[in-house]
């Protein structure tokens, strides 16, 4: 049994007008999404930036109300549990965020924001029990305890991304949803924060979903990586076969985008641009979603959804051409 077991999750936001606050139309963010993790793993959910893969991290923390579909965590619903049922639930599964600037509280200290949880749930009473799992945690990711009265101002981006980290990992979780963890950082930053995800990954068996715009990246750290294009998943496998073989024009597209490093190379690599923006959810185009952006596009993907179908050894695509 995966660890992580999402089926058909799909968020609708209604749109609502007139006197009667009558539902006129839905933006369907997520619209039928399903993956699973298992433990230890790292799933990456890529796509460009509107195409759904932050509201589906939400909407399986709960942190959005799904409109239909199934979360389940070691086999327990997350869907429709309430109070302390799932706050229980969520202790298993945090979120670490992008912009720390937003989520750690400007006015707290380290302390502070890492002991938060800890007395919450109960697991640390008093200041010296509760200084000492401060540290533990600091030193876990890499940041000097001695700065534990520091505020998030008085750090570095890639510092106040571990004091993200800490935070999330402080009840000891099973998953990890990180939403753009490394995206605000520069590039040698970048690669410290995923080594230490890594490191906290083989100590503690920790499972990651790792939510980013950019393939580059994600590559190198998942298993897996499902790739979405307007709030549906177009193409899931290893991460390997995704690289070298790519199946859906979308994945065609975000690979051929990823600079290389040889210039020779750079100058042979067959470009697939990708033209225009996502669509909106609001109105997704007919057939499949992804036809007035696709090169290879033919005029049944105008009238004909494409089916997930299975490619073999886990390897699934949302194609006709497939
Ligand atoms: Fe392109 Fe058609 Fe495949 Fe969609 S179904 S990705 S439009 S070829």
């Amino acid at each position: 049994m995966s660890l992580l077991a999402v089926r058909d999750l799909k968020v609708h936001f209604p749109v609502r007008r007139g006197l009667l606050n009558r539902e006129v139309a839905r933006v369907r963010a997520v619209d039928g999404v399903s993956f699973d993790v298992d433990a230890g793993e790292t799933l990456g959910l890529v796509g460009e930036s509107g195409c759904g893969k932050s509201t589906t991290a939400r909407a399986v923390l709960q942190l959005i109300p799904p409109t239909a579909g199934s979360v389940k965590l070691g086999g327990e619903e997350l869907v429709g549990a309430k109070g302390s049922r799932l706050r229980e639930l969520r202790r298993d599964m945090q979120m670490g965020f992008q912009d720390t600037s937003a989520s750690l509280n400007p006015r707290m200290t380290v302390f502070g924001t890492l002991s938060e949880p800890l007395r919450v749930h109960g697991l640390a009473e008093g200041t010296s029990e509760l200084e000492d799992r401060v540290r533990g945690l600091m030193r876990k990711v890499g940041l000097e305890p001695a700065y534990m009265r520091r505020y998030p101002h008085e750090f570095s981006g890639g510092q106040r991304q571990r004091i993200g980290i800490a935070r999330a990992i402080a009840l000891e979780p099973k998953l990890l949803l990180l939403d753009e963890p490394v995206s605000a950082l520069d590039v040698s930053i970048q690669a410290q924060i995923v080594n230490l995800l890594a490191d906290l990954q083989s100590d503690a068996g920790l499972s990651y979903v790792f939510v980013a715009h950019d393939l580059a990246v994600v590559r190198h750290i998942c298993r897996r990586i499902a790739v979405m294009y307007l709030g549906r998943i177009v193409e899931v496998c290893e991460a390997r076969e995704l690289v070298r073989a790519p199946r859906h024009p979308y994945t065609e597209a975000l690979l051929s985008a990823i600079p290389v490093p040889d210039p020779a190379i750079e100058r042979k690599k067959k470009r697939l641009p990708l033209a225009g923006e996502v669509p909106s959810p609001l109105a997704p185009p007919s057939g499949c979603h992804f036809h007035p952006r696709c090169p290879k596009a033919e005029d049944r993907c105008k009238r004909e959804v494409p089916e997930l179908r299975e490619l073999g050894e886990g390897h699934h695509a949302a194609c006709h051409l497939a």
